[in-house]
């Protein structure tokens, strides 16, 4: 599932391929993408317009394409996107194609279906809407302390909630708290400052670094958990079996004997 380093790298992949281009026509294959939109509107809001510049919120990627025009794309569970040359045949998943004036296109693609993209007029407005918490990677220190630490839950359900930070997903919230060797049930509000500044520290990393891999799977140092983490897998750090256990909805993995549940401080 696309969490804040994958849509950052969608950004980037966009940023230098789809914007300037005459926006031709728009091609949807599959409407049940499209949220608060007809197909039809979609095509003659874009027709004749460029995509101007992006900007990432979360895990949401948002795409100027004129005055009070903004296209927002949420990937969902296996969103991407695919720019193709004007030969290149769209994957057969692609739900949505932008094409340009230059005869290329830009594929939204989702093998799911989980995906979303819609019109919005204003960005701040929707993530208000929304209630998103400040992006994780635009997020201070003195912010994240009293997000965090005033904040009563298992730190791991903390991370996942997209209304106190936006961004991070089941597996970098896992990834994050095996770097700081900290137990995912952990009370948040039982954490020492240092706790607080140690996990606002590996956050960073663990999403900087991810990005800078271009979130490439194979490429992602066999130190980490991403590498190991599901059935089978052993600790990178003590080569113990990881455990699994539902925090926050969701499955995290973990070490139990690298990552301890009692608070440090
Ligand atoms: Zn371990």
């Amino acid at each position: 599932m696309p969490e804040l380093p994958e849509v950052e790298t969608f950004k980037r992949y966009l940023d230098s391929t789809s914007l300037h281009q005459r926006i031709t026509n728009v091609d949807v294959r599959d409407a049940y993408v499209l949220k608060r939109v007809s197909a039809r509107e979609l095509v003659r809001r874009l027709k004749g317009r460029r995509f101007e510049n992006s900007h990432r919120h979360g895990k949401h990627l948002f795409v100027r394409a004129g005055n009070k025009l903004w296209l927002r794309l949420h990937f969902g569970m296996t969103g991407s996107l695919e720019y193709l040359k004007h030969d290149e045949v769209a994957p057969k998943t692609a739900r949505v194609i932008f094409r340009f004036a230059d005869r290329r296109r830009l594929a939204f693609d989702d093998q799911r279906k989980f995906g979303e993209i819609e019109l919005i007029e204003d960005v701040d407005e929707f993530l208000q809407t929304r209630g998103l918490g400040p992006d994780a990677l635009e997020i201070s220190l003195s912010q994240f302390k009293a997000i965090v630490g005033k904040h009563r839950g298992a730190v791991k359900a903390i991370l996942l909630n997209q209304q106190l930070i936006a961004g991070i997903g089941n597996l970098y919230a896992d990834e994050i708290l095996f770097r700081v060797r900290m137990h995912p049930a952990t009370e948040a509000v039982r954490l020492s400052d240092k706790d607080l500044t140690g996990l606002f520290r590996a956050m960073r990393y663990v999403l900087e670094k991810a990005i800078a891999l271009k979130t490439d799977f194979n490429r992602l140092p066999k130190s980490w958990l991403l590498t190991h983490r599901g059935k089978g897998g052993r600790c990178p750090r003590c080569r113990r079996a990881l455990k699994s256990a539902k925090i926050g909805g969701r499955s995290a993995w973990f070490c139990p004997h690298c990552q301890k549940r009692a608070s440090r401080s």
